[in-house]
């Protein structure tokens, strides 16, 4: 009876962060799950840095099958892994952890795969040969600048706040294309095709300190940042007469496609979930 009891247990998979109270992941997967006909437990946990290795082997050896890692975890989920795959190598953080066939931990970083899934299948916009700026210099954009270079842009420029972080970056991608790390005083006077908000600027309804004519004609701006209302970078985007000027959400839902694969070995689709959400926060 008891092997029959733990053998009908669903899968369990979870989210762990701080603060984890408003993710929408729990919702994403429970879509994806209803679409896919899959039947598996996904929740969400708040946990800090100080309490996660200890959070994810309990979660582990409790029979969790994968769990997804945001703020302020990403880091230590790649140092937590026994493998890592070459896209959480490079980004050195891991929003994805999956139990493999032999009990091992597979890190993934799912965040680049999915900016470019959303940019390129949701919106149209194809990077090759545009000049691309990425604001900030942290955890995110590390993830998504050799996806992003894959692409042959005309040019990568990522400004920060802090200058070293920038060019650190810089230098490290400089072997995948054509890329410039500076301060934000240096992109005056220059203007881009894309511009990417990966600052945390949008969580505080701030901006990066941006000028006039930043943005060429019919330029696209994309904040990884997303709420209930627009942010301040997509307010400045449509500001600018911005061709389209996007949130994050879309790539909120890719990169949990990517997981799901990873996880259940089928692909969901995404379009009709980013406009369950959209509807949900009353985005057209
Ligand atoms: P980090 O904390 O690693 O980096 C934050 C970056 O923002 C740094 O470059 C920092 O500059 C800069 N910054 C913060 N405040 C300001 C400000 N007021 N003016 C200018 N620059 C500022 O964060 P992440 O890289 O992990 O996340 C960045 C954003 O991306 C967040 O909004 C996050 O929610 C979003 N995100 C969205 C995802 C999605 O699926 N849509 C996935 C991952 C992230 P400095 O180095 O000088 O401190």
């Amino acid at each position: 009876m008891e092997v029959v009891a733990r053998m009908s247990k669903k899968d369990r998979y979870a989210v762990f962060g701080s603060p984890i109270k408003h993710s929408k992941s729990p919702r994403i997967h429970q879509l994806f799950a209803e679409q896919t006909h899959q039947s598996f437990e996904y929740t969400a946990q708040e946990v800090l840095a100080e309490q996660f290795k200890e959070s994810v082997d309990a979660f582990f050896s409790q029979g969790g099958k994968g769990l997804n890692c945001t703020l302020p975890l990403k880091e230590l989920a790649w140092v937590y892994a026994d493998q890592n795959t070459e896209r959480a190598k490079l980004s050195r953080a891991v929003n994805t952890l999956a139990v493999q066939a032999d009990g091992s931990i597979l890190g993934d970083n799912t965040d680049g795969c999915g900016l470019i899934a959303d940019l390129i299948d949701n919106h149209d916009i194809y990077m090759k040969n545009l000049r691309i700026l990425i604001l900030g210099a942290g955890g995110a954009t590390r993830g998504i600048i050799a996806p992003i270079l894959e692409q042959s842009p005309h040019q990568l420029v990522i400004a920060n706040r802090t200058l070293e972080k920038a060019r650190n970056l810089a230098e490290g991608f400089c072997d995948f294309g054509p890329i410039i790390g500076c301060g934000f005083a240096e992109i005056q006077g220059h203007q881009f095709d894309l511009i990417i908000n990966a600052t945390s600027a949008s969580l505080y309804d701030e901006l990066p300190p941006l000028t006039e004519n930043l943005l060429a004609e019919a330029g696209v701006c994309y904040d990884l940042a997303y709420g209930k209302k627009p942010t301040s970078f997509v307010r400045w985007g449509v500001s600018h007469k911005a061709k389209k000027s996007l949130d994050g959400l879309g790539m909120l839902v890719e990169q949990a496609a990517e997981a799901f694969f990873l996880w259940r070995g089928v692909r969901p689709q995404t379009k009709p979930v980013i406009e369950v959400l959209n509807s949900a926060r009353g985005f057209g």
